[in-house]
């Protein structure tokens, strides 16, 4: 018998000996391919559409919303919400990632864990931050992979804050950036940035928006956009308030914790990432660099308000997407790593902020309403940028920076990041709003304010403000008329309607309070023009009825004719305006408004009598 058929004969015999292990075998290996064959068909449906588009194109709300569902129905961790509706009637979602599938806040801090606000597509052309978590999600719940972000740390994720300016896609939305193919528009339906209505809150979405945030009020907030400006080497720049706006143990924590962890470990994945500055003039690296506190209007500026620290992440616009889209997924998860790993600390430090806003010593304390930065003082700091020529267009005449970025530089240049605080008050132990102002009290409740509503007319001494010199902008800012004034505090009795409304201060928003109701704080309710209709004079003499009273005014009153010289003297076109000069003397007879051009709103200074209000 030659060798093969002896071979032959062998594995028949051991075949039939052993038949019925092949056939086990067989079925196993059946099953085994039905295996691997689902779990490719399940692999290829985890794709995110970003990822099938190699890269290039974003998905639509439907599309990201589809994605989100799948996510939620593939795992117990991912539960999807709605914060409320849009203007054009699309739900604003949310993922809530939680280890132990939990839904609510009270549930997740009952199990001692942080909450991390993850936002993408506030300006929905900027969209790195929807597709990078996206993915993240799945690889984390469908391989595996990132386990420990959820160890300590639960997920909030808004894949679209401004879901209907999403949806106003097209390829010409963003001509400064590199992709994706189509995308968003910056603006919502309305045409309002939400990144400019953290304070006034005029946009439905941002009313959602605060309603969710004074519930869960998330540890940590990461807000993802891309840049615009000029050219350089870093594929991410970033923003924290380091710079007296936010509570000072955040502060401590965002700068000596955070900040250098978060550089080090993006550096070492391979994207240094940089502070989000500007340069001195516009466009020259060279000019240097200046930094700030973000004022409380935009996302991380209005955590800092809150007593919450945040990141502002900003990819940079000429880098392609898919760097991007990498570049966001990885400072998500060394943002989640530093927050898990630093949770104990960083729950303790917003807990403690929020004690030091309510504590009396707050009060005691200046609050400061606006920044102004120290041009003296800058630090030399080393900046990757591009080397660049300037030219002298010919078409316009101004200067053309034109960026080489073939050629990294690195520059040393003078870092400004210095401010002081320009004005700042000491607050009050409460505020009175009157009733009929009803449009700021509705607005203060979008902000988690508690306040106390009185149900009886009441009489009290108040401390308030009268302007002069109102300066109204002629063109729109945010579809409204701002206003820039000066003031002087007045003291006096004022009568309140039932349903007028107390605010007190010793609550942890003391300083959004603050923000939105010191007449001179940047950002102000009034500036935006809620009190536009107070700067109005309503009634007014005919001339030839003043012309009689003034000459009865000054007989009555001989110090009146000095003042009214002085006047003159000062103020050529007063002295050369009829209207104006009867005007004036009608504005000191018993006539004139009591109201005219007096902030409706009162300081109670005193706690005593707050409290005797209650
Ligand atoms: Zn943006």
């Amino acid at each position: 018998m030659n060798k093969p058929a002896y071979f032959f004969k062998s594995f028949t015999f051991v075949a039939s000996k052993l038949k019925i292990h092949f056939n086990m075998i067989r079925y196993s290996l059946a099953v085994l391919s039905l295996i691997l064959m689902l779990t490719s068909a399940k692999a290829q449906d985890y794709k995110t559409f970003y990822e099938k588009s190699e890269f290039k194109k974003t998905p639509s709300y439907a599309e990201t919303m589809d994605y989100c569902r799948l996510l939620a129905s593939t795992s117990p961790k991912i539960h999807l919400s709605s914060l409320g509706k849009s203007p054009q009637g699309r739900d604003i979602n949310m993922l809530i990632i939680d280890r132990d599938g939990l839904q609510t806040p009270e549930a997740i801090r009952a199990a001692g864990r942080v909450i991390t606000l993850i936002q993408a597509c506030i300006h929905p052309g900027e969209s790195e931050g929807k597709d990078a978590t996206l993915m993240l999600l799945r690889d984390m719940v469908t391989q595996n992979k990132h386990k420990n972000l959820l160890d300590k740390s639960s997920i909030l994720f808004i894949p679209i804050f401004n879901v209907d300016g999403h949806e106003r896609s097209g390829a010409y939305n963003r001509i400064n950036q590199n992709g994706p193919e189509e995308m968003g528009w910056r603006t919502n339906a309305l045409n309002l940035n939400l990144n400019r209505d953290y304070m006034k809150a005029d946009t439905p979405e941002m009313q959602h928006w605060l309603a969710m945030f004074h519930a869960w009020l998330p540890d940590f907030f990461m807000d993802i956009h891309t840049t615009d400006g000029a050219d350089y080497q870093y594929p991410i720049t970033y923003a924290v308030e380091t710079f007296g706006n936010l509570d000072s143990g955040l502060t401590r924590w965002l700068k000596n914790i955070y900040e250098p962890r978060m550089s080090q470990k993006m550096a070492e994945a391979g994207f240094p990432v940089f502070p989000y500055v500007q340069f001195r003039q516009w466009h020259d690296p060279q000019s240097g660099l200046r930094n700030g506190p973000s004022p409380a209007m935009i996302s991380q500026g209005y955590a800092a308000a809150a007593n919450r620290a945040a990141v502002l992440v900003e990819t940079h616009m000429l880098k392609d997407y898919k760097t991007r889209v990498d570049g966001s997924y990885q400072m998500i998860v060394e943002t989640l790593s530093i927050v898990n790993h630093q949770a104990e600390t960083l729950k303790t430090l917003n807990q403690m902020a929020d004690k030091s806003t309510v504590a009396p010593d707050f009060r005691k304390q200046d609050m400061v309403l606006s920044w102004e930065a120290d041009m003296h003082d800058s630090t030399m700091v080393t900046f990757a940028g591009f080397d660049y020529e300037v030219r002298k267009s010919d078409l316009t005449g101004g200067n053309w920076y034109i960026y080489n970025n073939t050629k990294p530089v690195e520059f040393t240049l003078p870092l400004f990041d210095k401010v002081k605080p320009g004005k700042v008050i000491k607050l009050p132990a409460a505020y009175i709003i009157p009733v009929e102002w009803a449009e700021v009290i509705d607005r203060l409740k979008f902000h988690g304010i508690n306040m106390k509503t009185i149900n009886e007319e009441t009489r009290l001494e108040i401390k308030s403000y009268r302007f002069y010199n109102p300066d109204f902008r002629c063109t729109p800012n945010e579809g409204r008329h701002m206003v820039n004034t000066q003031a002087e505090v007045i003291t006096e009795q004022r009568t309140y309607a039932p349903g007028s409304v107390l605010v007190p201060t010793n609550q942890r928003n003391a300083k959004i309070i603050a923000l939105l109701l010191e007449p001179m704080a940047s950002g102000s309710l009034l500036e935006w023009g809620f009190f536009n209709a107070i700067f109005e004079q309503k009634e007014y003499a005919e001339t030839y009825v003043m012309e009689r009273v003034a000459r009865e005014m000054l007989a009555a009153d001989p110090k009146l004719a000095k003042a009214f010289e002085a006047e003159k003297l000062k103020n050529p076109d007063f002295a050369a305006n009829q209207w104006n000069m009867l005007n004036w003397f009608y504005m000191q007879s018993p006539y004139h408004d009591r109201k005219f051009l007096k902030y409706p709103i009162g300081l109670i200074e005193k706690e005593e009598v707050y409290r005797r209000l209650f």
